[in-house]
């Protein structure tokens, strides 16, 4: 069976919301055109009709992102899955849609559960912090309007996790972090490290090795605690780390140091691999004028997948480095300087535990 997915975005880096480390904003900055604007039609079925031709077994997923895809507006989605609806023969298809929240009403939760949306809402923690991190385009915290669309999606049975960013000031506060997605029931969560900008080391939100480090040995207890008291929370690292431990190959990109290139498609159609690398030199073609085999023989894409990781002298005598190969190619800032591991002193505190749980979960399976 041929499996791909598409990462699109409909409203290309426009958002409602004025987050302070926006990185798709600090990515659009490197761009000719900042912006494109929300797809139309046309590219919208020239998208749809590229992934269907891959055959009659084909899965296909469908992720919208941004910028912040609800912006393209409910009926841009609704002609969307129409379309899909109206072209497919036997293909399965999935859709996903990561969001601020900023939009979501019940009009919008009872579209994603009508249509099986996976559904990721983006929440930096309790009030004050996410009030801070992630204000409106007037400055006013978005807390209780993220809560209020979570109850909504809630109330519609609709499916979703939480994108919390890991900021260095969050990092500080792993227990508080972790009683709050408790006491809120949040019980699927994936944690992404906030960058720097492409041109900076460091800045005043991006997470240092330090802190990846420290937050995580806190983090890490308290979920293996729960876990030892009959409590499984999704933590997506965890979800996909502690199954390396018994030899289970992981699910997200990067975690065994090579790049699995998307299929990321800007709002007029052009294509780049990778939601970090949304920028002119990566382009690969467009979903309007290449077919999917050219834009997988793309060069752009070659030079993407060939370009080397960043030296770590800690590697040569690592333990892990049978599970790591300095992970992602982008994400890896967060995890390690040229001369210190941050995430090489987080397994070493955890893997001891990690290894005890991952046979404990293989003998569940
Ligand atoms: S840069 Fe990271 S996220 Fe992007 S394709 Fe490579 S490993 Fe995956
Ligand atoms: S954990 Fe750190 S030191 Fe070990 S292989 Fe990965 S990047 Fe290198």
């Amino acid at each position: 069976m041929k499996r791909i997915s598409f990462l699109i975005k409909p409203a290309s880096a426009l958002c409602n919301m004025r987050c302070r480390y926006c990185f798709y904003a600090d990515v659009s900055e490197h761009r000719e055109v900042k912006t494109h604007g929300i797809m139309n039609d046309e590219t919208m079925r020239a998208l749809i009709d590229r992934a269907l031709g891959l055959g009659e077994d084909a899965e296909i997923t469908f992720a919208f992102q941004g910028g912040e895809p609800t912006c393209a507006g409910l009926d841009y989605f609704e002609r969307f899955v129409a379309y899909v609806q109206d072209r497919r023969a036997r293909q399965t298809v999935h859709f996903a849609l990561q969001t601020n929240g900023y939009l979501v009403d019940d009009a919008w939760a009872a579209f994603f559960a009508e249509h099986d949306f996976l559904v990721g809402v983006s929440l930096d923690g309790y009030r004050d912090l996410h009030d801070w991190l992630r204000p409106d385009a007037e400055g006013k915290g978005t807390y209780r309007r993220v809560m209020n669309a979570i109850r909504k999606l809630r109330d519609h049975g609709a499916a979703f996790n939480i994108l919390t960013v890991l900021t260095a000031q969050l990092a500080k506060h792993p227990q508080k972090l972790y009683k709050f997605y408790q006491r809120e029931h949040l019980d699927y969560v994936q944690l992404i490290p906030c960058l720097p900008g492409l041109d900076d080391a460091e800045d005043e939100f991006s997470l240092t090795p330090e802190l990846l480090s420290s937050f995580y040995k806190t983090f890490f207890r308290l979920w293996a605690e729960e876990f030892q008291h009959g409590t499984y929370r999704s933590v997506t690292l965890f979800d996909n780390l502690i199954p390396m431990f018994a030899g289970v190959h992981p699910q997200q990109c990067g975690m065994l140091g090579s790049c699995s290139p998307q299929f990321v498609v800007e709002s007029t159609g052009d294509v780049y691999p990778c939601d970090f690398y949304v920028l002119d030199q990566y382009l690969l073609g467009n979903v309007k004028t290449n077919s999917l085999e050219e834009l997988a023989a793309s060069p752009a894409l070659k030079t993407f997948l060939t370009e080397p990781r960043r030296p770590c002298s800690a590697c040569s005598d690592c333990p892990f480095e049978g599970i790591c190969h300095r992970n992602c190619k982008r994400l890896n800032i967060a995890y390690y300087r040229s001369d210190w591991c941050g995430y090489r002193d987080f397994l070493e505190d955890a893997a001891p535990a990690m290894e005890r749980i991952a046979r404990a979960l293989a003998r569940r399976r």
